[in-house]
């Protein structure tokens, strides 16, 4: 029996940084993982996608070069190579990770584990006596109840990353990060793109002008959509909405979100990541793995969310429909009075800041570099920076970032 200080299943990104922490602080770790290290954040998730955006929104920009002077003639797409070239970036940035944990020593069980009780695991036959034990086991999709993955028409965000050609139409059911993703991923390689969403607009969890920049995005890239509406049914190859209109794509993606891995919890064991059932995102899982192994304090009201693609989509802290009217101050700046915007011909957005007593309690970025943005307003909400003294900051020109500065 392997005797270990901490036991972690799940080798995603709370169970890996987790891991390489805890070896740092002089523990002794056994990692479990039944499939590859990196969890769907490195090989169905954050990455793959990023990689896959990457390439379409390269194809997309290439057809309107020519109006910046630049002129590509015959510019294609290679799906196939497109999907290959993901993989290649998942490959590389597995085998550094691979490489973190070997060299941290850590002891990593590829199997799939289970938990018997608060300080034993079971693998392959052998139990594991752990003095603690983190379960970082993740999520995965979520189905509705009425329609449920086939795996070759109705596909989930991990059967999409092995499409191998691609498809003239598709309809993406549900408008979170991981449907307007692909969304744009779809449209930008030339799919005729469609997205049925059951709330009232697109992005429902964003702020209420955040989301209605995104469906005037959407209307001028001629992605179609459908608000309160909802899928009644699917069969052979027909899509059947609430509102009685039929739909024939050739692919359905639901992303109607997650489900982490188990709900059942056992005292004394701690269960951090997707599968704690909190935020689900990446940086979320990474923080609460710091904050467990090393005690580092971490705000879960301050966690941005970011959906990428052109122009990013950035945000943190309070929306304005959450707000009552009058006991909070608004500023707005349109990206197109920034100098950069026109030199990057990426004139489309906003940055919408709201504030209380001087203090900034919410930020809506959309935007280029909306990602790397939205953390210079998160570092002055979480530290209370007034915006007054936030002003007083020299921003450089031309940047992005004055759009913070003209905005206070
Ligand atoms: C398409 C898509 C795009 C995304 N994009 C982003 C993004 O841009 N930014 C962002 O922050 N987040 C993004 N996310 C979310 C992000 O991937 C997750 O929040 C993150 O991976 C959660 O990390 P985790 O460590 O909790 O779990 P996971 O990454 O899910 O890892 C869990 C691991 O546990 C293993 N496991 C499960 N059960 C067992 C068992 N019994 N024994 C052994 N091993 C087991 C699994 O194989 C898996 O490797 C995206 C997700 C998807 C699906």
């Amino acid at each position: 029996m392997g005797v270990y200080d901490l036991g972690i299943i799940g080798g995603g990104p709370a169970g890996y940084t987790a891991a390489l922490r805890a070896k740092k602080c002089g523990l002794s770790v056994v990692l479990f993982e039944e499939n590859k290290l990196g969890g769907v954040c490195l090989n169905r998730g954050c990455i793959p996608t990023k990689t896959i955006l990457h390439s379409a929104e390269l194809f997309s920009d290439l057809s309107r070069a020519a109006d910046l002077g630049v002129v590509v003639e015959n510019a294609k797409v290679d799906f196939p190579a497109i999907m290959a070239h993901k993989d290649a970036v998942v490959e590389k940035l597995r085998k550094n990770l691979e490489l973190s944990v070997k060299n941290a020593k850590i002891d990593v069980v590829n199997a799939h584990a289970n938990l018997k009780d608060r300080n034993h695991i079971e693998a392959d036959g052998e139990t594991y006596d752990c003095a603690k034990i983190i379960v970082a086991t993740g999520s995965s999709p979520r189905e509705l109840p009425n329609i449920k993955f086939d795996h070759r028409f109705i596909l989930s965000s991990d059967d999409v990353l092995s499409l191998t050609e691609l498809p003239k139409s598709i309809l993406i059911i549900g408008s979170g990060a991981i449907g307007l993703e692909w969304a744009r991923i779809f449209s930008a390689l030339g799919t005729e793109v469609e997205i049925v969403e059951v709330g009232k607009n697109l992005l429902p969890i964003a702020d209420i002008e955040v989301s209605k920049r995104v469906e005037r995005l959407f209307k001028a890239k001629k992605i179609k959509f459908y608000t309160e509406t909802s899928v009644d049914k699917i069969a052979a190859g027909e899509v059947t909405l609430s509102n009685g209109e039929i739909l024939c794509p050739e692919k359905v993606l639901m992303s109607v979100g997650r489900v982490p891995a188990t709900r059942e919890k056992i005292e004394g064991v701690e269960y951090l990541g997707d599968v704690s059932g909190g935020i689900q995102l990446a940086h979320c899982a990474i923080k609460q793995a710091l904050r467990s192994i090393e005690g580092i304090s971490f705000d879960e009201t301050l966690v941005p969310s970011v959906i990428y693609g052109t122009p990013e989509i950035a945000w943190v802290g309070a929306r304005e429909q959450d707000l009552e009217p009058g006991t909070f101050e608004k500023s707005i700046l349109l990206i197109s009075a920034l100098g950069k915007s026109h030199c990057d011909n990426c004139t489309d957005g906003f940055i919408k800041i709201l504030s209380k007593d001087g203090l900034i309690i919410g930020a809506h970025i959309v935007s280029k570099e909306a990602s790397s943005l939205i953390h210079q307003v998160l570092i002055a909400i979480q530290n209370k920076i007034p915006a007054e003294k936030l002003k007083e900051v020299c921003f450089a020109h031309p940047t992005y970032s004055e759009g913070i500065f003209e905005c206070l």
